[in-house]
């Protein structure tokens, strides 16, 4: 694909809406990739997919204050915004959107929040983090009005954040395409993730073992195993109750046609865990083919 500029990091509104404007009106197609930042291989995917596809890439890079709850972690979420200006150059990206909290939320008292059903968002995350999904929502749904780009890129291992976004796409009738990127994990099988910064060795050394509890209910599967319940207890016993350090939130089985919990595995289930090690959240999921 053709390339349209040099990297520029954009920090108001009025100004990433002109440039688009300005593209679109050029006729050239824009691939929006919304991130928080501290960006990893995992974001890179996206970028790599979203530069090959599209004449002009925006990364927009905003730790979104209303996707966290009070006792969470948005003070200590990592930021990095040089190390990830870099990255971009790098990655032939165009733009980096990336506004301050007053440029995107005026004040409190004045935001106006974007409710998805509460079937999807009282489940596995949205349950353990109360407004997470109605945050992400309402962040979401204003960057795809900011920047209204052709195509937009998420990942896979956000698969309830996933959902609930092709979800709003299509009942807001937002006329952006969202294309889906599988997981990139790291050589030992932990999801790449910007939480994983926050690790301490030994808990670094442990976290793999959320995958492996995964991988061991699609191996039972392929075995030939498919009642959850049995193969999840299994996955408890012999992996993640081995660490005392692994506080269990979820491991559990949903459809992904219509995210309702399932108890017999069939191809498109997703399984899905979240847990804590000291105050770091991880979460991770695979999906049964
Ligand atoms: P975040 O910065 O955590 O909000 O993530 C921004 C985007 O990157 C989301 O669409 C995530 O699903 C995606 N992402 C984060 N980690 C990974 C990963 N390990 N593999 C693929 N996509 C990821």
């Amino acid at each position: 694909m053709a390339t349209v500029a040099k990297l520029k990091v954009i920090t108001t509104v009025s100004e990433i809406q002109s440039i688009v404007e300005n593209l679109k009106r050029q006729g050239k197609s824009v691939g929006l990739v919304p991130t928080m930042g501290s960006l990893h291989e995992g974001h890179i995917s996206l970028i790599r997919a979203s530069v090959k596809e599209n004449d002009c890439t925006v990364v927009t890079i905003f730790v979104n204050p209303t996707q966290f709850g009070p006792n969470e972690d948005f003070d200590r979420y990592p930021r990095n915004l040089k190390t990830d200006t870099e990255i971009c150059q790098r990655e032939h990206v165009q733009y980096i959107f990336a506004p301050s909290n007053t440029e995107m939320y005026s004040n409190k008292e004045d935001t106006y929040y974007v409710i998805p059903p509460e079937k999807y968002t009282s489940i596995l995350c949205g349950k353990h983090r109360p407004g997470h999904f109605e945050g992400v929502a309402t962040v979401v749904t204003k960057l795809f009005n900011i920047i209204p780009a052709q195509k937009a890129y998420f990942g896979q291992k956000d698969a309830q954040q996933l959902f609930i976004i092709k979800k709003l796409a299509k009942q807001l009738n937002i006329a952006i395409e969202i294309i889906t990127c599988p997981i990139v994990r790291e050589a030992d099988n932990l999801a790449m993730s910007s939480r994983n910064l926050n690790l301490t060795e030994k808990q670094r050394t442990i976290a793999p073992k959320l995958f492996e509890a995964l991988n061991s209910i699609k191996q039972g599967y392929s075995s030939g195993n498919k009642d959850f319940e049995t193969l999840a207890n299994i996955a408890k016993n012999e992996i993640l109750d081995q660490y005392k350090q692994i506080r269990l939130e979820y491991l559990q089985a949903y459809d992904y046609e219509n995210l309702q919990q399932i108890h017999t595995l069939k191809p498109d289930t997703l399984i899905a865990i979240a847990a804590k090690l000291g105050e770091v959240r991880l979460i991770d999921n695979i999906i049964i083919e």
